[in-house]
């Protein structure tokens, strides 16, 4: 149904598409725009009762009003993007469910809860994490890999996603693939984004050896609209890692989604010390290093982003 104001050649608003779709998130980049994304999913899913060796992207069916409301609270908050429960969807992952038969379901269930909550005002970034399996060791082929991202990919866009981002990434084999694949099979802006940790001569690697130099110029290669790093770091460290990328290519859109500083395990739990109040004092300077999208990853929250958007101005 049509929810615009009548538009020219629209007569019959019960059946006419709304074309006052949302407006590309590259022309709003392009008009200087600080965009923020969303915090962690993960841990707001913990808090709503999810147990260790529960699929999270069932709950994209079994417990969809709470997967609603973590999209809601961060939509409250002020997120321009708000990304989706599925992360871990992808067939080789859900095959450890024995959930292989229900990837396109969840996927595209999983995209629809965000865009209920977006409108058309705000973007929906379909969540790609890892496979888990490495080329290079052999667990996998390039074919099935692509298969894989591009099947997730398609049922993203069908549930409503007009972003999709590639996350937590450490190979570029793996992470190129990903980018092709959704590309090349859906409309959808790719974000790519890699989790690096500082070395003992302060480099900023992934676990697989790559540099955010070789991250840039590869994803860029692969196809790849916007790049960043997400995960691993607080947010202090991601200053860093946005330097280095700026110095290999100062025009590609840079996303950043830290955590909320390194986990520490204290009494069992995990805890991420890093306060909405301490995170938002950074977004200045990694604005003026060069990011363009800023959000968060494990242990952020709503609370986090709020915070973010004030200094913002919002
Ligand atoms: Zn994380």
């Amino acid at each position: 149904m049509c929810g615009a104001r009548p538009h020219a050649g629209c007569h019959k608003p019960y059946t006419c598409i709304r074309i006052n779709q949302t407006m590309n998130i590259l022309d709003k980049l392009k008009q200087n725009q600080i965009l923020l994304s969303d915090g962690a999913w993960g841990t707001l899913l913990q808090a709503k009762g999810i147990k260790p060796g529960d699929c999270p992207e069932l709950w994209n069916i079994t417990h969809k009003n709470d997967v609603l409301d973590i999209a809601q609270s961060y939509f409250l908050a002020g997120s321009d993007i708000i990304e989706t429960n599925s992360f871990g969807g992808n067939r080789i992952k859900l095959t450890q469910y024995g959930l292989e038969d229900r990837v396109y379901e969840l996927n595209e269930a999983a995209a629809a809860i965000s865009r209920k909550v977006a409108g058309n005002e705000r973007h929906v970034a379909g969540s790609m994490g890892p496979t888990g399996k490495m080329l290079l060791m052999g667990d996998v082929t390039e074919n099935e890999l692509y298969e894989t991202f591009r099947e997730q990919a398609i049922a993203l866009e069908k549930g409503g996603a007009d972003i999709i981002i590639i996350e937590t990434m450490s190979a570029i084999d793996e992470a190129s693939l990903a980018v092709k694949a959704s590309r090349e099979n859906t409309k959808c802006t790719i974000i790519v984004t890699m989790t690096f940790s500082s070395d003992m001569n302060g480099e900023y690697r992934t676990m697989m050896g790559v540099s955010p130099e070789e991250m840039t110029i590869s994803m860029k290669d692969a196809g790849a609209h916007i790049i960043g790093s997400n995960c691993g770091n607080g947010i202090e460290d991601m200053i860093g890692i946005v330097k280095a990328i700026r110095k290999t290519d100062d025009k590609i859109p840079v996303i950043i989604q830290a955590n909320a500083g390194i986990p520490e395990l204290i009494d069992g739990i995990t805890v991420f010390r890093e306060s909405p109040e301490m995170m938002a004092s950074f977004v200045p300077e990694l604005i003026k290093a060069g990011a363009n999208i800023i959000g968060g990853c494990c242990g952020t929250t709503p609370a986090h982003i709020r915070e973010m958007a004030k200094v913002l101005g919002r």
